[in-house]
């Protein structure tokens, strides 16, 4: 069963549905009745006449509630209600600070006007701002279209240089691939795999280089103990080390001998060619005809190198 609506007369929410049926007559009666005024409304009749089809109580019912609830005036008011509820909401929409004075509505319709039509000279000011940075956006555009078009020309220009480089690495491949093939076919290995003459001449230079390398090192070896021998010839031997083993008197050494200085104190350091005297383990200053006479202060000695033949 569908809900009632309130009493239209009281306000009462709680109103009921009747139903009575004549006995006499057989007619069906259904209404609502309010539950505090009384009022009674949608009333609804159902003559009986032989061979109708008879509504059932439900239906009945549900025709009075129908009427009941049918409210023209009511609905045609809330609509009403609800298209001055919308405007209402669209003013304090469009200007938000307004009160409401039901009392003087055209002031404000025209307030509200009025803020609009500022509201609209200033959204067509912002539009203004916004033309102009649109136009400077295209302008911007234009020019990187542009910068993107130089770009891909200059891209173009070094695709084409990559492919004539590609080309010249190409040919130098081809280049030493056909150097390579002409040392392995014609220098190295003949058809029946031995090595071509010109191989084995590089061979002997090779093989001659290094017996002259070592011949080479031989010598230099030969050479290097020969300066140390010299050397060795050539150096003072301190008396302190060892003295000369001859057992002949005349031989004569070079030697230092230091001897002090009359003149000044100090001592005087020179070289002296003198004989030495393994029995009385003495150096002797040759005098001639006046003999042999000792000396002291030699401090080192040396073999006399070999004098040059006289042409
Ligand atoms: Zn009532």
């Amino acid at each position: 069963m569908s809900e009632l609506k309130p009493c239209p007369f009281c306000g009462e929410q709680s109103a009921y549905v009747g139903y009575t049926r004549d006995p006499f007559s057989d007619n069906r009666y259904a209404w609502v009745n309010c539950g505090k005024c009384h009022s009674s409304g949608g009333q609804f009749k159902q003559d009986v006449y032989p061979g109708d089809k008879l509504l059932n109580r439900d239906e009945m019912e549900s025709e009075a509630i129908k009427r009941w609830n049918t409210r023209p005036i009511e609905d045609a008011l809330n609509k009403r209600i609800a298209e001055l509820s919308q405007a209402v909401g669209l003013i304090t929409t469009l200007k938000p600070t307004m009160v409401m004075d039901a009392n003087h509505p055209l002031d404000m319709v025209r307030e509200v006007a009025e803020h609009v039509t500022a509201r609209i000279a200033e959204l067509e000011a912002e539009k203004c701002v916004l033309v102009d940075q649109q136009r400077e956006a295209k302008n911007h555009l234009i020019d990187k279209n542009l910068h993107i078009d130089s770009l891909y020309e200059e891209g173009y220009k070094l695709q084409q240089r990559i492919a004539e480089l590609e080309e010249q690495v190409w040919d130098l491949n081809l280049a030493n691939e056909r150097l390579e093939s002409a040392y392995f076919a014609d220098e190295t290995i003949a058809p029946d795999g031995s090595l071509k003459p010109s191989v084995c001449k590089l061979m002997k230079r090779v093989e001659k280089a290094e017996t002259d390398y070592s011949i080479s090192e031989a010598h230099v070896t030969a050479l290097l103990n020969r300066i140390a021998e010299l050397e060795a010839a050539q150096r003072w031997i301190p008396v302190s080390e060892r003295l000369p083993d001859t057992k002949i008197v005349y031989d004569k050494f070079d030697v230092i001998v230091e001897f002090e200085n009359i003149k000044n104190g100090g001592t005087t350091r020179c070289v002296e060619l003198m004989s030495y005297d393994y029995r009385n383990k003495s150096w002797n200053d040759d005098c001639g005809e006046y003999g042999f006479y000792p000396v002291a202060g030699v401090t080192h000695w040396r073999e006399r190198p070999t004098l040059p033949e006289v042409e």
